[in-house]
């Protein structure tokens, strides 16, 4: 049994790619909860060597893998195929890129492997492939040029895939012990959030949105609206249906008070103000159910750190609390920089960001369904605001239905599959607006039933992304005590 993985990185590979390849191996590591010690390629106590392949065939190390070197100096170019299912692991296939359709053999006591598996978590946490893709007008990805959403990629979380086939190589390895992914004994995590685009209903304009919507059928909601009966602050609901599951959500807060003008112009912030009595209230209530406040930056927030600084203070003023986490309206970042928007969240000192996720499509957008720290190329370093990425959100399932399996449970059990076999994470975005049972038949159905389907397994953590955040800041903190080396690229 061994405390640290003896890990070798070939010097030639680390003079070319230092800072991605130590951060590829951090991320799996303590994705996997597993301490390493960095030593040279002849180290007789060497359990994992990544190197290039001549060097690696001779490796005496237990685990090799190769550096596949074609692929690191095309990989802005690369196109995925296919998905290959080698041995339960989706493992990439590119376009004109032929490679071995075995993903490992093994040698006496030693396993080698076929594949760049280092690589391929690369590839997939930087999104590299998306920079060919065309957006829309909010800059959102259309998938539908690519193999991505035929291959199910979103759905089948490979980098985590990745970690957890390399858990269970070490394993058989004798490595122990791992430390544990998830607190009290949990075997998966699921992070609940809202995001609060529209508390407090217009009364001069929702009735005319209720009867486009409904019809005749909408007269008597619209006149409730009018007199002042019916609204969207649904804050205590939503803490009472989730309190049924022992469960705990975050809810996002815009701190730029929007108008209709701007939004008809194109910037469409939220239109309350939470300098409000009335909001001062309710944070007082979201904070004595240990629920979780964190900010919605405004629309166009991403284009300027002291922006995003400023409604991050005022949030944390109103409700007097620190804000620790982030969502972007519309999930809207710099679509033509995102690493831009990531350093924003770092400047200002956020622990976490939830908005790394695609508009249309249900899934781990970075290909990773456990949190990470972002590697930023134009820096040659990870970043140090944690990505706990929006796994599903409601509009998902119901607008873009078809580009998501045509089936809601079909979906929402696919990715639960995904996070139970693998330990992995969840983050679910609902709309507080949803509640309304009228306007939008079965969404908030939908997140009950797939809530109660999580909570009844039993081994899941449903609680607040700023809760699974801390828990895996300080865990990973802890393996980084344990280790050393693998270190190029920490700021
Ligand atoms: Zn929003």
């Amino acid at each position: 049994m061994k405390n640290r993985i003896s890990i070798s990185i070939s010097p030639q590979v680390k003079n070319q790619f230092g800072p991605e390849i130590s951060w590829v191996w951090r991320v799996l590591l303590t994705s996997i909860g597993a301490a390493w010690k960095e030593v040279n390629g002849d180290s007789s106590e060497g359990i994992i060597f990544y190197g290039d392949s001549s060097q690696h065939e001779n490796s005496k190390f237990r685990l090799s893998i190769p550096f596949h070197k074609n692929l690191w100096h095309d990989r802005h170019n690369l196109r995925l195929e296919k998905l290959s299912h080698l041995q339960n692991i989706p493992i990439p296939l590119f376009v004109k890129k032929p490679t071995s359709k075995k993903l490992f053999s093994s040698e006496c006591d030693r396993l080698i492997c076929h594949h760049d598996l280092v690589f391929y978590s690369f590839w997939f946490m930087t999104r590299l492939e998306e920079k060919q893709w065309s957006k829309n007008k909010h800059g959102f990805y259309d998938l539908s040029s690519s193999n991505w959403l035929q291959e199910e990629v979103l759905f089948k979380a490979p980098v985590t895939a990745i970690a957890r086939a390399v858990k269970q190589w070490l394993t058989s390895l004798d490595f122990a012990p791992f430390v544990p992914d998830w607190p009290q004994g949990k075997k998966a995590a699921v992070g609940l959030s809202h995001d609060i685009d529209y508390p407090e209903v217009k009364r001069l304009i929702e009735p005319f949105r209720i009867i486009s919507k409904r019809g005749m059928k909408g007269i008597p909601p619209a006149l409730a609206i009018l007199n002042g009966k019916k609204n969207h602050w649904h804050f205590n609901r939503w803490m009472e249906l989730e309190n049924r599951y022992d469960a705990k959500s975050a809810f996002y807060f815009s701190a730029k008070k929007g108008s209709l003008i701007k939004y008809a112009l194109g910037t469409p912030d939220p239109f309350y103000d939470i300098t409000q009595k009335r909001f001062k209230n309710l944070f007082r209530l979201i904070k004595s159910n240990n629920s979780e406040i964190g900010l919605h930056t405004s629309y166009n927030a991403y284009q300027s750190i002291d922006q995003i600084k400023i409604e991050k203070e005022l949030l944390e003023n109103c409700c007097n609390n620190e804000v620790i986490g982030n969502r972007h309206h519309y999930w809207h970042c710099d679509s033509n920089n995102l690493d831009a928007t990531l350093l924003a969240h770092e400047a200002v000192g956020f622990k976490y960001d939830s908005s790394i996720g695609h508009e249309k499509y249900m899934g781990w957008r970075g290909g990773h369904a456990l949190p990470y720290f972002p590697y930023i190329e134009g820096k040659n370093r990870s970043l140090k605001t944690l990505q706990v990425s929006p796994t599903w959100m409601d509009d998902h399932l119901f607008n873009y239905l078809k580009e998501n399996l045509f089936d809601r449970k079909k979906a929402l059990s696919q990715i639960a599959d995904t996070v139970i076999s693998q330990g992995g994470m969840i983050i679910i975005d609902i709309h507080n607006y949803v509640y309304d049972s009228f306007l939008y038949p079965e969404w908030k159905k939908t997140y009950e039933w797939f809530i109660s389907f999580l909570f009844e397994k039993g081994s899941i953590w449903l609680t607040t992304p700023g809760e699974i955040a801390i828990h895996w800041i300080k865990r990973y903190n802890s393996i980084i005590d344990m280790s050393q080396g693998l270190s190029e690229g920490i700021k």
